[in-house]
């Protein structure tokens, strides 16, 4: 056994982050009171104090070997940044130099901001953009090969203010429900409750192959998925890999992920295996919403990381193989008071928890009343793949309450008022020596985009490599708007009471057509939501126009989530970046079909011609098998040239006055010439001898890790 898996966790957890039993240990009395005021009241930091912590935490930092500091930031570009600076300073005249870290410096950075994408929000003439210290997340000191980095979480912003970041407006929209929250709160007579937060946690699905496999790949090295491949003889279909014995090499890969992510304060949960072969799931504790987009960034960076470590390559990509499942991540969410309650709690009965079912109502119809954004926010190029296809949430947003809360809905709808809970069942084994148990009165449906599990809601959309920063934002937004809607509602009534009664039902009433407890897969759901006015946004092109549609507008507007320039920069940015990522599969194509698979089939046909010739010569005999072999090989060559100067006509100096135009012409027209193009080299790598076939095969990559 390695003895490097072996440690004690608990002595490990969170050694390398400055948290708060660090700064305790550490800061000053009077600069730790004024820091917490910071983190938990938002108030300014004032420079001195500032300068104080920045000395603590270089000195924390260095003990733990760290030579530079980096603002950590996540633009969007769907991956984090950082820039570098080392904490010596200018030597003195006698040469030496003294590590040097000030409160500025911690507060405030000034990354050149050109590179990053922005929308339009920053002319070109005015670059500078600022990243800011986000004193909520804790610092850490990331320590690997090249050696030890403390990390400082930040927000990035133009300088004129716009944020550039996945950030910002999540803070903006955690403290927009934290207000509206408390406001209803206190409507309900719940005075002692000071703050509201989302809690967050992000299960991460991804797939593990052999990293020399992956070199010989270049789809998967330009792209992070297969852009070719003929299914392998075995696919899923024996379900043998969800939840099997964890091959001991992924074993020791795992553990050393936890291992890493500990350290840094990540508290890794749950591991196992996924639906298809090569797929695996983390899932942590959750955390504050905040923390736990900054822990999902760190656990991406994490697996990929720690798998090149072992031999192995992490794929992120959310379907890395047609015609396999795809991965995602869920995102449960729930709301929690600092006194302790979460409000998505139902207890045993529901039906007179009124607490309760006002904020589930409130959820209910922040979702039907924004269901395109929510969708959005989970539209990236790779989940295009996925939503829709029999293994992800389809892409019609509806929510999935199980059967009591069903029940409870249905009594409200029918009567007004909800007079009673189905109680949890038992479960009998029928075995004497097992004992019965209560099942879950809210049961499991692996089909909804939106599904209510326990005492939090479950967003299933999300793809595995985007940011859980997005949808987050969202989810807060629309429901501090929610809130703010009842709360108008019941401030205007003489009898609190009453009106909370009235409100549900009304709201009951009103949104049950995004309620849908069936199979979220068969085709009857999609003609049925179709009949209900759900929306259903097949592709991320189509998504994008509800970051700009008016009543979405309005929602972030009011909530000082987003401003309208802000939106349509976001929406500017991801036309671009589908355009972008999509002209680098089809490039990647081209070069593969050209360089590699139209070599490989000449090659092929080269080997049967001499054995036609070798045998012809030797036995004289007709050699008909091996000549139907060529000429199928043959024409698979041809629509494979045909396919191949489509497209590359279709990419050539593809040149649009915007980024709208730049994008729908990748959406409509070179989708489809690349899928056209896939056709015939999947069918050639049927035909084409495995010695002679120029990469590793879908077996080779999904069955050989
Ligand atoms: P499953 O989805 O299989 O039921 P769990 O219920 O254990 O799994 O939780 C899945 C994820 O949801 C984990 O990351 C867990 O930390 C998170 N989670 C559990 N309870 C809550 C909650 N109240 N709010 C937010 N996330 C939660
Ligand atoms: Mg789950």
């Amino acid at each position: 056994m390695s003895e490097n898996n072996l440690f004690n966790a608990s002595s490990i957890f969170g050694e390398n982050v400055f948290n708060d039993k660090v700064m305790k240990e550490r800061l000053p009395k009077k600069t730790y009171a004024k820091l917490k005021e910071t983190i938990r009241e938002g108030k300014d930091l004032d420079l001195e104090t500032a300068d104080v912590v920045a000395h603590e935490m270089k000195e924390w930092a260095i003990e733990k070997g760290a030579t530079h500091f980096t603002h950590w930031f996540q633009p969007l570009t769907g991956v984090t940044a950082e820039k570098h600076d080392s904490f010596i300073s200018a030597p003195t005249s006698t040469g030496e130099t003294l590590m040097c870290f000030s409160g500025k410096e911690l507060i405030k950075g000034e990354p050149d901001a050109s590179s990053f994408p922005s929308g339009g929000l920053r002319a070109t003439f005015e670059a500078r953009g600022y990243t800011t210290w986000d004193c909520s997340s804790p610092a850490f000191v990331r320590i690997d090969e090249s050696g030890g980095t403390l990390l400082i979480p930040t927000a990035f912003s133009a300088y004129t203010g716009e944020a550039l970041d996945q950030k910002t407006p999540l803070l903006r929209s955690m403290e927009a429900l934290d207000k509206e929250a408390v406001r209803l709160l206190h409507l309900l007579g719940y005075n002692d409750v000071n703050h509201v937060a989302p809690s967050v946690g992000v299960e991460q699905e991804y797939f593990i192959i052999d990293r020399d496999k992956f070199k010989e790949r270049k789809d998967l090295v330009y792209t992070g998925r297969t852009l070719f491949g003929a299914m392998p003889p075995k696919g899923q279909e024996m379900d043998d890999h969800y939840f099997g014995t964890i091959q001991e090499k992924i074993a020791v890969f795992m553990k050393d992920v936890d291992k890493e992510l500990w350290k840094l304060g990540v508290p890794a949960k749950t591991e196992h295996n996924e639906v298809a072969p090569a797929q695996h799931e983390l899932a942590p504790i959750f955390e504050e919403a905040n923390i736990a987009v900054d822990h999902n960034q760190i656990m991406m960076e994490t697996l990929r990381k720690v798998a090149n470590r072992h031999g192995l390559q992490c794929l992120l990509h959310e379907k890395p193989f047609a015609g396999v499942n795809g991965s995602g991540k869920h995102n449960n969410w729930s709301l929690v008071t600092d006194t302790g309650i979460n409000l998505l709690d139902p207890g045993d009965t529901p039906h007179n928890n009124i607490r309760f079912l006002l904020f589930l109502c409130c959820v209910i119809a922040a979702v039907d009343n924004h269901a395109d954004l929510l969708r959005e926010s989970a539209a990236d190029v790779g989940n295009d793949h996925r939503l829709g296809g029999s293994e992800a949430p389809p892409a019609v947003i509806s929510i999935f309450l199980g059967e009591q809360l069903g029940d409870v809905m249905d009594q409200l709808v029918s009567t007004g008022t909800a007079t009673h809970s189905i109680p949890g069942k038992k479960v009998k084994t029928g075995v004497r020596a097992l004992p019965d148990f209560t099942k879950d009165a809210t049961d499991r449906n692996r089909t909804s985009p939106f599904a209510f599990t326990g005492n939090k809601f479950e967003f299933r959309m999300v793809g595995s490599e985007d940011s859980v920063g997005e949808p987050n934002v969202v989810l807060n937004t629309i429901m501090a708007e929610a809130i703010c809607d009842a709360c108008d509602y019941i401030e205007k009534a003489d009898d609190v009471e009453v009106a909370v009664h009235d409100y549900i039902k009304e709201l009951a009433m009103k949104h049950q057509r995004i309620i849908f407890n069936g199979n979220g897969y068969s085709k009857e759901w999609a003609e049925e939501a179709e009949r209900r006015g759900l929306p259903n946004i097949v592709s991320m092109f189509e998504a994008i126009p509800a970051l700009t549609a008016d009543k979405n507008v309005a929602t972030f507007e009011k909530f000082k989530v987003f401003t309208k320039g802000e939106l349509e920069s976001r929406a500017d940015i991801e036309y671009e970046q589908y355009a972008k990522k999509i002209n680098i599969e089809a490039r990647t194509m081209i070069d593969m079909v050209e360089k590699q698979f139209i070599p490989a089939a000449i090659k092929y046909e080269k080997h049967v011609a001499d054995s036609i010739n070798a045998i012809k010569n030797a036995s004289g005999l007709s050699c008909d098998t091996q000549i139907n072999i060529l000429k199928k090989v043959d024409a698979k060559i041809s629509e494979m040239a045909e396919a191949l100067s489509t497209l590359s006509e279709l990419i050539k100096d593809a040149k649009f006055d915007n980024n709208k135009d730049f994008a729908e012409h990748f959406y409509k027209k070179v989708v489809p010439a690349m899928n056209a193009l896939r056709k015939p080299v999947d069918e050639l790598e049927m035909l084409v001898a495995k010695e002679d076939w120029p990469m590793p095969s879908y077996g080779d990559l999904l069955f050989e890790v």
